[in-house]
């Protein structure tokens, strides 16, 4: 479904009519500028970059499989900690869904996709069918349960296989000590391999990103880069609303840290993030900050940052959100209805917890939400071209976010290890 099978007839002798059926953006061009030549070659970049789009694609569900259970079975010792495990999960899930709402605050407020040429000149394609929201939570929790899950992989249902991966993790933490680690071994041999795939073609960025912006520029007109840029604007404020305010906020009022000080503790963990565009690549530096610069202890360190380079993605999450219903914007010209959005909320937070602490791994999941929404994935090319940066940006965040997360834990911890201090004798 990324190549559309129609557009290798010859344009040049079909009538506009049947244009305008096809492929509605690229016949807006026709249309305006009656370039059929132009249309065709918009046509050719289209498939050419769709093949890029086709290997993201190709590695989405074996990488969020391997990378999910590499995640959970890394708990090996989950048994003992219990309660330190469930402080985390809710951690992570609290400040992903609060980097989530900023997302998409952010993104109703400024609008990217809105108000531009690209809107005026596109015959734009139908708005969504609005469904109860009652309705819309209905099937996101239908589709938590697959019927059949080997049908959920081949189809490919992501939610279904996200949930079911859960389990199986989850369930395998209570298997024996051989069952798990021979699961465990088995897995990481698999998410080794998938990731150094998914490298490879990542490193065909480049050409991919040419063809696709070929094939935007050419049917959308320049109109596409002042959007463009205001996305970029989009996604770099709401990442710093949850960088510098939310997260500090948290560290502050939960787990009593100063923290200017603490962010200069993790700055080298920070930095290479930034540099790399990897949380995973980036692990053992922050490990190192985390217990070494900003005294968390081992148990913390050990047990928090591992699980959270691979589930806790609040950048991932949140640059999710305003880059699908930016991309919404531009498709349909105005802004998904609520319960649409309702759905991109829950996605974006599956995806990020399916995403691989890898450059670029939130583009791959991507297709998740895009899938949910109807949008159709080679629209992901407009983004393509600002991908890295932004990259750059959001794995700093997550990494943030995971180190805000050990004081938090550790604070609690703290408190519930120190005996309650006893009454005063009276008197
Ligand atoms: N690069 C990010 C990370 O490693 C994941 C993403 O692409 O959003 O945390």
């Amino acid at each position: 479904w990324i190549i559309d099978p129609i557009v290798s007839g010859d344009r040049s002798v079909r009538s506009v009519a049947a244009l305008e059926s096809e492929d509605s953006l690229a016949a807006s061009l026709y249309l305006d500028h009656g370039q059929s030549t132009a249309k065709r070659f918009g046509n050719w970049f289209k498939r050419i970059g769709g093949l890029f789009l086709r290997m993201l694609q190709m590695v989405a569900v074996p990488l969020i499989v391997t990378s999910l259970l590499c995640g959970i079975l890394g708990l090996g010792a989950a048994e003992g900690v219990g309660r330190m495990f469930r402080r985390t999960i809710l951690y992570y899930m609290a400040t992903s869904v609060l980097a989530i709402l900023t997302g998409l605050f952010v993104v109703n407020l400024i609008r990217p996709g809105l108000g531009q040429d690209i809107a005026k000149n596109a015959k734009l394609a139908a708005p969504v069918k609005a469904e109860s929201l009652g309705d819309v939570l209905f099937h996101q929790v239908e589709a938590l349960i697959p019927s059949n899950p080997i049908g959920a992989l081949v189809e490919p249902n992501f939610l279904s296989i996200i949930a079911f991966t859960i389990a199986i993790g989850l369930f395998t933490l209570r298997a024996s000590e051989s069952t798990r680690t021979r699961i465990l071994d088995a897995t990481s041999a698999g998410f080794e391999v998938i990731m150094a795939l998914t490298t490879a073609i990542i490193r065909l960025a480049p050409i991919g990103v040419f063809f696709l912006i070929a094939y935007v520029t050419a049917t959308q007109g320049v109109g596409v880069y002042r959007a463009l840029g205001l996305y970029v604007i989009a996604v770099m404020v709401a990442l710093a609303i949850h960088a510098l305010i939310t997260l500090p906020l948290i560290l502050w009022f939960f787990a009593k840290r100063n923290p200017l000080d603490y962010f200069k503790a993790m700055a080298p963990a920070l930095l290479t993030a930034f540099s790399s565009a990897s949380s995973n690549g980036t692990l053992p530096l922050t490990m190192s900050a985390v217990e070494e610069r900003a005294g968390i202890s081992n148990k913390t360190g050990s047990f928090v940052l591992p699980l959270g380079a691979t589930v806790n993605m609040d950048g991932t999450a949140l640059y999710e959100v305003v880059a699908v219903l930016f991309i919404a914007q531009l498709h349909f010209g105005q802004n998904l209805p609520f319960t649409q959005q309702v759905i991109v909320v829950i996605t974006a937070l599956l995806a990020s917890v399916g995403s691989a602490g890898i450059p670029h791994a939130g583009l791959v999941m991507m297709v998740i939400i895009l899938q949910a929404v109807g949008l159709p994935i080679e629209m992901q090319g407009i983004i393509l071209a600002v991908d890295r940066v932004l990259d750059m940006a959001r794995t700093s965040v997550n990494v943030w976010s995971d180190s805000c997360g050990c004081a938090v834990i550790e604070r609690f911890d703290l408190a519930d290890a120190t005996p309650p201090t006893p009454a005063a004798p009276v008197a």
